[in-house]
């Protein structure tokens, strides 16, 4: 059975859908029904581009001639995700002649989607961009909701800018050449959805394992509709992250302190990628929570247990020193005033921001 396509809106000021379904990359009515002028650039990655580029390019060139493309490659991986790599951007869209009403088109995972984003949002004080997402972490979360950024020295996405996505197009085949490595990164990310506001979802996703690992058409379209469904309820009542979204972030300041720490992953290296290094971080983020009183201790293994079965890595790896990861956490964005600032959970399906967590409880998970 193959899924059928399905369409999950989000609302606010700026809305737009995110359609959802197999062999979308090649429906040219859907791909230039979000294209306004002449100009589009399409920007993947080296790994992504042999596979993908050449069926939107005809597909796109086929429906509208008229249209003048550019491309924009960059090597796969976050260490692409450069302020270098931005520049390439930008000169790559004046290159090409941009105005105004030129399109981006992101073809690729979160390092395509949050470096072409961040382009576009820059271009002439901003044109519209289209997410493609390629890899399943970036179909559930980067490509939804606006956020763009690269990477500096200092830390990740310390530069960047919110600017929503024109239209999401997540073509869900594009899934079936995805290394299973980068699958359960992605999971990682649907897991926290359950984790953090949806017990239900969460009892399926223990249900469905082996399809969603064996790459199941049907199970993961519907993963990845319920996650989407998530991520825009959230982001339409908070697009600028003054509450509520950050409870997206649970795991992911012990996961950003780990990535930091380690270097990015990378294809080659063996550094966690962003989803396995989330898995870590809310394992600790369970932990502390358990250990502060704030969740039941069963529902800390329970998760835990979730994560490994489906492959994920659950302690942080060796060499990484407590006291250094905890260096690279007090550097968050989330932090005020010098204060620690972390989503805790209360347990499977309840997640809550701490402003100012003592920094000895957390030395200690
Ligand atoms: P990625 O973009 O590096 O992709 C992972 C790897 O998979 C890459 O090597 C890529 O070339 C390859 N790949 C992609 N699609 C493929 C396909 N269909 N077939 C075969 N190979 C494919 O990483 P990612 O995990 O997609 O995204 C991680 C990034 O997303 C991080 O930089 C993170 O900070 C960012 N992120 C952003 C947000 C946001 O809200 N903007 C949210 C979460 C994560
Ligand atoms: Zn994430």
């Amino acid at each position: 059975m193959t899924a059928s396509p399905r369409t999950v809106a989000v609302g606010g000021e700026l809305p737009y859908q995110i359609h959802i379904g197999p062999g979308l990359l090649a429906e040219a009515d859907l791909l230039t029904r979000a294209i306004r002028g002449r100009h589009v650039l399409l920007a993947s990655d080296d790994t992504v581009a042999p596979l993908y580029l050449a069926r939107v390019q005809e597909a796109l060139q086929a429906a509208r001639p008229e249209l003048k493309i550019g491309q924009y490659i960059i090597p796969a991986g976050e260490a692409s995700k450069t302020l270098d790599n931005f520049g390439g951007a930008i000169n790559a869209l004046a290159a090409l002649g941009a105005t105004r009403d030129a399109c981006v088109l992101a073809l690729g995972g979160g390092v395509v989607g949050d470096l072409a984003g961040f382009a576009a949002a820059c271009w002439m004080r901003g044109v519209d961009c289209v997410q493609l997402p390629t890899t399943l972490l970036a179909m559930v979360d980067s490509s939804v909701g606006g956020k763009t950024a690269v990477d500096i020295a200092q830390g990740k996405n310390l530069v960047g800018a919110f600017h929503p996505p024109r239209a999401v197009i997540a073509d869900t085949s594009a899934l079936r050449t995805l290394p299973v490595r980068e699958l359960r990164a992605g999971l990682a990310e649907v897991i926290k959805y359950g984790a953090i506001r949806d017990p239900l979802f969460f009892q399926w996703l223990q249900a469905e394992r082996a399809a969603l690992l064996a790459g199941d058409d049907v199970a993961l379209a519907q993963a990845i509709a319920r996650s989407c469904e998530h991520k825009a309820e959230i982001v339409e009542r908070d697009p600028l992250e003054k509450g509520e979204r950050a409870l997206l972030n649970l795991g992911h300041t012990f996961g950003h302190a780990i990535e930091t720490a380690q270097g990015y992953g990378a294809p080659g290296n063996d550094n966690l990628n962003h989803g396995e290094a989330v898995a870590v971080g809310m394992v600790l983020a369970a932990r502390l929570s358990a250990a502060l009183g704030m969740a039941p201790a069963a529902d800390t293994e329970t998760l835990r247990d979730l994560l490994l079965a489906y492959g994920l890595p659950v302690a942080i790896p060796a060499g990484l020193a407590p006291e250094a990861l905890l260096a690279h956490m007090r550097l968050d964005k989330k932090n005020i005033a010098g204060r620690l600032r972390l989503v805790l959970w209360r347990g499977i399906g309840k997640a809550e921001v701490v402003p100012d967590v003592d920094e000895a409880a957390v030395l200690d998970v």
